[in-house]
């Protein structure tokens, strides 16, 4: 768990080995949210509690940034961690950064995702201000008739809340029943909700690009470390 022991900790802050760390601790030269500790016994959670050793607060060396493309498969959840124990996209990626997603996908939904320890760029990506690009397959229950598709692209108004959307693209491919949606921004359940307010329902959603990104050879439940210059084009 997120518990570290203090001689660990010392030792993973490259202040002393953990033998060293033990002396230090038993000479009272450890301090632990303002308080000095002498057992050796005592745990720390990093990036929480605050230790001091000779003056200096430490720290653990930074990680390495690292960003990861998922292919996300149906049911499983977007999020860090699940009350209900059921499985989450984290389940699915095994990296020893502590990596979290920007954005989420419905339960339900497939698709592209991003992954990465850089808050940073999070941040930036999440925002609406950011333009970041997201197309969506959405697979109905009837075809999608053409005379509606000002509607759903002209900056609609979603039914359930009256929240007023931005304009956006979308194509209406072979016989109806599927249609490509591109988006700018990411309300909740949006796609879904877009198509409900005019009568459809979305029986599959299929993230099929972000940020320019696409699956290539990734396959449902497949990720990949993004290349440099993929990288470099997202910040
Ligand atoms: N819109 C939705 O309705 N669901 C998603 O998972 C993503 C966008």
């Amino acid at each position: 768990d997120q518990y570290v022991r203090i001689n660990k900790y010392l030792a993973l802050c490259g202040v002393a080995s953990r033998r060293e760390a033990d002396r230090l601790v038993e000479a009272g030269k450890v301090m632990i949210n303002g308080q000095v500790v002498t057992g050796p016994g005592v745990k720390v959670v990093p990036g929480h509690d605050e230790v001091v050793v000779g003056g200096r607060m430490l720290a653990l060396p930074e990680e390495k940034k690292v960003y990861i493309l998922l292919n996300k498969p149906k049911n499983v959840i977007t999020t860090n961690r699940d009350e209900r124990r059921r499985e989450t996209v984290l389940d699915l990626i095994r990296v020893p950064e502590r990596v979290f997603p920007v954005g989420r996908l419905d339960r339900k939904s497939t698709g592209l995702l991003l992954l990465t320890n850089d808050g940073e760029l999070a941040h930036r990506l999440m925002h609406p201000s950011s333009g970041v690009e997201k197309e969506y397959l959405a697979t109905l229950d009837r075809p999608f008739a053409e005379k509606e598709l000002g509607q759903l692209t002209g900056g609609m108004r979603l039914k359930d809340t009256g929240e007023k959307i931005l304009p956006c693209r979308a194509k209406i491919l072979g016989d109806g029943l599927q249609v490509l949606v591109s988006l700018h921004e990411g309300k909740n359940h949006q796609v879904r909700r877009m198509f409900r307010s005019l009568g459809y329902e979305v029986k599959k959603l299929d993230r099929v690009s972000y940020a320019g990104l696409r699956p290539g050879k990734l396959r449902r439940g497949e990720w990949r470390f993004l290349r440099p210059k993929e990288v470099a084009e997202l910040q």
